[in-house]
């Protein structure tokens, strides 16, 4: 297992965490893959306080000893703070949770632009500051699924020791994106990456052509193994999660991270990434180039942003990550598809000739189904 330096901390972290929101439904079984992977160098556990019983079962594995081995995050479930006093109130529930006196690293959860609000509304980066002082957390960051320009805004906010963002193949150019990773950690954040297989859909989902693409090339590798790749070549990545739902999934993900080096990839290989990423990106149902011709709304509808994540959705089918962003990020701020008019102002700018009420309303329709994160 590779260890590096995580970020401005001082701390030294494998490269590979456990991410603990997909554990296997057996609770012995979850604590022997906890405790597998710390026994094979892993030292970066990351739950939240939403994970369902995650942070029970964690403080279960991290007993007889295995607490000390590991560098332990979790999450403020912002969206259930009402005053300044509930942070520190659900800190406690986790830290009883997890049956220890402090968490290594504390992130608040998700800070979308109305979870955003709320920790400046209720003050939490001083929150996190008399935490640290208390000595009930070591070290302070954020998770965030948003755009790169809000992420830049947070990141400049705050001396923030760590982020957590979501990146893969396909997030390239979305999300925070390498743009927002290579901006924060030049500023010296820690950052961690979730999703890196798209909650394993990226995998799951693959079509039969990738699996020809990556059988013809002369390194043999599994289309799991080429999206970490693609991660841990970048030098900004600190650490990668992943989230395994049974011990297979973990061991072979310790064995790919056994060769974990930064700036590994050769051109050929870039090429061949890039190809994966046409097969996916082909199945798109909407035809949207990301122009922005059609842009503003009059309605403040954000209609390339919303087919953007429709395709992602359709891609990587069932996908409740853009559902997720769709539900939380746009909607409730007046920018979703239920706020189009029909006035066609649109349409008239779209050298795609699009039908862009008719397909916001599709796009609508299945981003706004019920999901689970
Ligand atoms: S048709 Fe809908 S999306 Fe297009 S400009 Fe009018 S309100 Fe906005
Ligand atoms: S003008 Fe058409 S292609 Fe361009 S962003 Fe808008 S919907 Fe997409």
């Amino acid at each position: 297992m590779e260890y590096i330096q995580y970020g401005k901390t001082g701390l030294q972290i494998s490269r590979f965490g456990l991410g603990c929101m997909r554990f296997p439904k057996d609770e012995n079984e979850a604590v022997a893959m906890v405790r597998y992977a710390v026994d094979k160098g892993v030292n970066y556990l990351d739950t939240a306080y939403i994970y369902n019983d995650s942070e029970v079962i964690t403080g279960k594995a991290l007993r007889d000893g295995y607490r000390d081995k590991v560098k332990l995050a979790t999450k403020s479930p912002i969206w259930n703070i009402k005053s300044h006093l509930d942070f520190e109130k659900y800190l406690d529930e986790e830290l009883q949770r997890l049956g220890t006196d402090h968490i290594d690293i504390y992130l608040l959860h998700n800070l979308n632009p109305g979870n955003w609000i709320t920790v400046q509304k209720y003050d939490g980066l001083r929150f996190l500051d008399r935490m640290i002082e208390k000595g009930k957390i070591l070290h302070k960051g954020f998770s965030i699924h948003s755009t790169t320009e809000a992420f830049k805004e947070i990141v400049d906010s705050f001396d923030w020791e760590m982020s957590q963002i979501q990146l893969n193949i396909l997030d390239e150019h979305q999300q925070i994106g390498v743009e927002g990773l290579k901006y924060a950690a030049q500023k010296g954040l820690a950052m961690n990456i979730m999703e890196p297989l798209r909650g394993g859909s990226l995998v799951n989902n693959a079509p039969a052509e990738i699996q020809r693409l990556i059988g013809s090339f002369p390194e043999k590798r599994s289309i799991a193994e080429w999206c970490f790749r693609w991660l841990y070549n970048m030098p900004e990545v600190s650490v990668i999660l992943s989230g395994t739902s049974s011990l297979e999934q973990l061991q072979d993900n310790l064995r790919i991270f056994n060769q974990a080096r930064p700036n590994v990839m050769t051109a050929e290989e870039q090429k061949l990434i890039a190809k994966i990423k046409d097969v996916f990106e082909s199945g798109k149902s909407i035809g949207c180039t990301g122009c922005r011709y059609c842009m503003p709304c009059p309605k403040g509808v954000s209609i390339p942003d919303i087919f953007r994540l429709y395709n992602n959705y359709q891609i990587v089918k069932p996908n409740p990550i853009d559902q997720g962003i769709y539900q939380n990020n746009m909607v409730p701020f007046a920018s979703g598809a239920d706020q189009c008019v029909s006035c066609r102002v649109c349409t008239r700018h779209c050298p795609q000739n699009l039908d862009i009420p008719q397909l916001l309303k599709q796009a609508h329709g299945e981003l706004s189904k019920p999901w689970r994160p």
